[in-house]
């Protein structure tokens, strides 16, 4: 045997792992070895490390098993002892569950098998020990379901399909002229078994395996195999977690929920994973299996007497019918409900956060199958943190480490409309299982949903159910909708991981995908129609329903609050009018990195202006021009100041080619040349002439201000006269003028002279003076390697890492989207440069640039406010490379916040 220690074993409160190990044994199974060491009943089992996972795409099978063949066969001798079962056995035969568990955990990866050891003697021994025929033979028959569908492989031929398994089922209810599963006998499910297998060995060509080691090796393989299927390479790429981690392997052996009307099987969580209330909530069945709850086929019940009353009016159940046909497991067995209850408490006080049980009770003894931190929504997300450190249960610091920047932007989306609510038609109602307002048109397949997507259509995916092979289309939906399955189904947990509105188990929607259409209350809905969904009520209304932006409650504010304590780098935001300046101060930016001025000569009479100006003959022809613009500007200014109320506010002088403001169809020309009283062929002439081969390369940015120094001066004179202006009306303004696209010092100090020879003339004229900064963008490769020069000039550096990105990598920015999805399926990319800064090329000359910069001028400030001010990653590494600030959309400033408290506290 190597030395290397591959199976870790658990099982009657000991185990040889442990809730740290979550790198080698994944966070199913540590959390299994914990549970184990607190006393928990866990049924007894083993782990597989996730380094045989690397070995298996290494050796391959034989490989492999022949590595780990005795510790498996000494864990499985371990089990046995435990239980007094035997594997293999036709008198008591042990039977064991297979799942995977990789570090993080990932809905795409294989499903669980359940009832692994069973074949036809093992069968009847059950059914002998059992004294439950029944119960026997619907394990077995779930078990070639599982097998047959995971192993071998067995998935329905097309799209619309059923799946091949149920199927037969639905056949077999049909014959004996039943409606649940439930209803079959136990002969009905020995037909089912022999027919399950027949069908295996048509579609398949492969016998139903019948000795369990073979089942075993077989699943085991079949785990490690999933790691590199579609979808968990998806949910990787989607999640950012490395192909390198593997996964674990959990074999454990069988308790069942199936075994009667004692028996049960639910999840649940210890806070509501939708909205964040501290309040244990759940779901389960009675004689019912693992993948009954989650896979919807039966309405299950909720764990609780408080979620049952609130469900119950959610659907419109009456008390009665509640108590009937729907009881709590708190009303229907008290004593295993008390003890999850304190299992629950106990877990969630131990891991001190919010957790995802799974537990199945067997003949009235309660066995835990599963603890891990829950996945939840933004909302969720920041309401856990609040409370627990409220509570007492973890630090400010963890609290802000808990809530992950980029989430929140779930909670800075748009809600319905209340009015407009009022005004929907409501077409059905599900379950509220993950909050939000979607609206979008109806599609019924994941690869339809990505399609219409790509076609820059919204989409709502509406499913009978999900599998983890709908995973790309949930991703590209606004909104998910299933007919079948509770608050645990995939769906649920799967969209509330997205942050995607979701409604879930709309029992009354009669879907059918071979027509593609859903009929509900006498209406028919077809693929491409318009529905909405209210994640937050489980309602859903046909067409579209306006939206209004999202309300944010005082969690959020507190996390904010908190963000801004251990953060040490500043969050300002990019704005050019006071509109979202005033958005983003509400957000807490504290200042505007980047107000692009050129945004502001689009609207109304000003393009007019803009347009002679840049028609103009000469000089004097450009002057009278900017004469006109120059009053705009500077209430332009004058607005943004106001806002910031002398918080630092950043303008940029003019960097676009001119060729963007001037009309470029003969349309167009024709107005323009009607509303000037120019004629057409200057106009045209002029506007040939502006075109350049490579204009992002060509004549803007500092260029512009260098050929035409009017330009500056008039945007100088705008920006001293506003400030002066806001000054005197009592409101303090922090005005930094900053000069684009320098890549030679000596551009800057012309600029620069510029700048300060028009400021000093308007102090002359009135008479008064006020401090201003001149700084400038570093946007240029060159102009980062030379930063010493250019800091003998500039008073700041802002880092414009859009071109920056753009000149480095030589990739343009308008065009990567042609090679970027092949070259980050190649691998050659990790990520779209430009939203996620590349550290060792773009980030070098970050660094190089400050450092250089502070060795002229110590105190330099510099920032960010390239679209990577905004992204997490981004503003760490930024942090790391010791920038005073990063600047962002608005709407981003939040998320900035947050990244730059967790890279202080990380
Ligand atoms: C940049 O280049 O990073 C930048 C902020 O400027 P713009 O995106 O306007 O070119
Ligand atoms: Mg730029």
């Amino acid at each position: 045997m190597s030395s290397v220690k591959h199976v870790y074993t658990f099982g009657n409160k000991k185990a040889e792992g442990n809730g740290k190990m979550k790198e080698l044994l994944g966070g199913k199974g540590a959390n299994l070895a914990e549970m184990n060491l607190v006393g928990i009943p866990v049924p007894p089992g083993f782990t597989i490390t996730t380094e045989v996972c690397a070995e298996y795409y290494e050796k391959g099978r034989e490989g492999v098993v022949e590595m780990i063949r005795p510790e498996v066969e000494k864990a499985i001798r371990d089990i046995e002892e435990q239980t007094g079962m035997k594997f293999g056995d036709n008198s008591a035969p042990l039977l064991v569950s297979v799942r995977s568990g990789a570090r993080a955990s990932m809905p795409g990866m294989m499903d669980t098998i359940l009832n692994l050891g069973l074949n036809d003697s093992a069968v009847e021994a059950m059914a002998k020990r059992s004294g439950n025929p029944r119960f026997a033979w619907d394990s077995y028959r779930r078990f070639v379901q599982m097998y047959g569908d995971v192993v071998l492989g067995m998935k329905p031929v097309s799209k619309e399909d059923e799946d091949p398994f149920e199927e037969i089922i639905d056949h077999m209810k049909h014959e004996k002229g039943v409606k649940n599963d439930t209803e079959l006998s136990a002969d009905d499910l020995r037909e089912l078994v022999k027919r399950f297998k027949a069908a295996v060995k048509e579609q398949t060509k492969q016998d139903f395996p019948t000795d369990p080691w073979e089942q075993l090796w077989g699943a085991v393989m079949s785990v490690f195999q999933s790691w590199m299927n579609e979808r968990a390479i998806l949910y990787r790429k989607l999640n950012n977690i490395p192909a390198e981690w593997g996964t674990a392997v959990n074999v454990q052996a069988m308790v069942f929920g199936n075994m009667g009307d004692k028996s049960a099987t639910g999840v649940a969580f210890t806070r509501d994973a939708a909205t964040g209330e501290d309040l244990f909530n759940g779901e389960y069945l009675v004689n019912a299996q693992g993948e009954d709850v989650v896979a919807g086929i039966r309405t299950p019940q909720q764990i609780t007497l408080e979620g049952s009353r609130r469900w119950a009016e959610a659907q419109g159940v009456s008390e009665e019918e509640r108590k009937a046909k729907y009881p709590s497991l708190e009303e229907v067995m008290p004593a295993a409900y008390k003890e999850l209850d304190e299992i629950q408490q106990h877990l969630e006080e131990y891991f001190k956060d919010m957790q995802d049980l799974e537990f199945t009770i067997q003949d009235g003894k309660l066995w835990m199958l599963q603890t891990r931190s829950g996945k939840r929504t933004g909302a969720a997300m920041v309401k856990i943190a609040m409370d627990m450190l409220s509570q007492g249960l973890i630090d400010e610091q963890t609290a802000v480490l808990r809530c992950e920047p980029a989430k929140l932007d779930e909670l800075l989306h748009p809600i319905f409309d209340k009015a407009a609510m009022k005004n929907a038609e409501v077409i059905a109602k599900g379950l509220p299982a993950s909050p939000g307002a979607a609206t979008g048109q109806v599609v019924f397949f994941a690869e339809d949903a990505e399609k219409v997507y790509t076609e820059g259509r919204k989409v709502i995916l509406v499913r009978i159910e999900t599998s983890p092979e709908d995973l790309a289309g949930m991703h590209v939906a606004e909104g998910i909708l299933t007919a079948r399955g509770g608050m645990t189904s995939h769906a649920a947990v799967v969209a509330r991981g997205m942050g995607k509105c979701c409604v879930s188990g709309a029992g009354e929607l009669v879907i059918d995908y071979k027509t593609k259409t859903i009929k509900v209350g006498g209406k028919t809905i077809k693929e491409g129609d318009w529905i909405s969904l209210n994640g937050s009520t489980g309602e859903v209304y046909l067409g579209q329903v306006a939206t209004k932006a999202a309300e944010l409650d005082g969690d959020f504010g507190k996390l904010m609050e908190l963000a801004g304590k251990y953060a040490t780098m500043k969050v300002r935001a990019n704005a050019d009018n006071p509109a979202d300046a005033k958005t983003a101060f509400g957000f807490g930016a504290e200042g505007i990195g980047l107000c692009r001025t050129e945004h502001m000569f689009f609207e109304g009479s000003r393009i007019l202006a803009m347009r002679e100006m840049i028609l103009a003959d000469d000089e004097a022809g450009r002057r009278l021009a900017l004469d006109k613009l120059l009053p705009i500007q500077r209430e332009d200014f004058e607005g943004l100041f106001e806002v910031m109320q002398g918080y630092p506010v950043t303008v940029r002088l003019l960097d676009p080619p001119l060729h963007e403001f001037v009309p470029h169809t003969e349309k167009e020309q024709m107005e323009l040349a009607k509303e000037t009283g120019i004629s057409i062929e200057k106009i045209r002439a002029r506007v040939d002439s502006l075109h350049e081969v490579n204009p992002m390369l060509g004549h803007r940015g500092c260029r512009l201000g260098n050929t035409y120094p009017e330009i500056t001066e008039m945007q100088t004179r705008a920006l001293i006269e506003a400030a002066m202006n806001v000054e005197k009306r009592g409101i303090p303004v922090k005005l930094e003028i900053m000069v684009p696209l320098v890549g030679n010092h000596k551009e800057l100090r012309y600029q620069k002279n510029i700048i300060d020879t028009v400021a000093n003339q308007v102090f002359a004229e009135r008479n008064d003076r006020i401090k201003y900064m001149v700084g400038t963008m570093i946007e240029v490769p060159r102009a980062a390697i030379t930063a010493n020069q250019i800091a003998e000039v500039a008073e700041f550096f802002s880092f414009g890492t859009n071109d920056l990105t753009q000149m480095t990598l030589g990739f343009s920015r308008d065009d990567i989207g042609k090679f970027l999805p092949v070259y980050i399926k190649q691998g050659i990319l990790k990520a779209d440069p430009f939203q996620v800064l590349d550290r060792n090329g773009v980030g070098q000359l970050l660094r190089e640039g400050v450092m250089k910069g502070r060795s002229v001028l110590p105190e330099l400030k510099c920032g960010i406010c390239g679209e990577h001010g905004g992204e997490p990653s981004s503003v760490e590494f930024c942090h790391s490379a010791g920038l005073n600030y990063v600047s962002c959309s608005p709407f981003r400033v939040p998320i900035a916040r947050l990244a730059a408290a967790h890279a202080a506290l990380k």
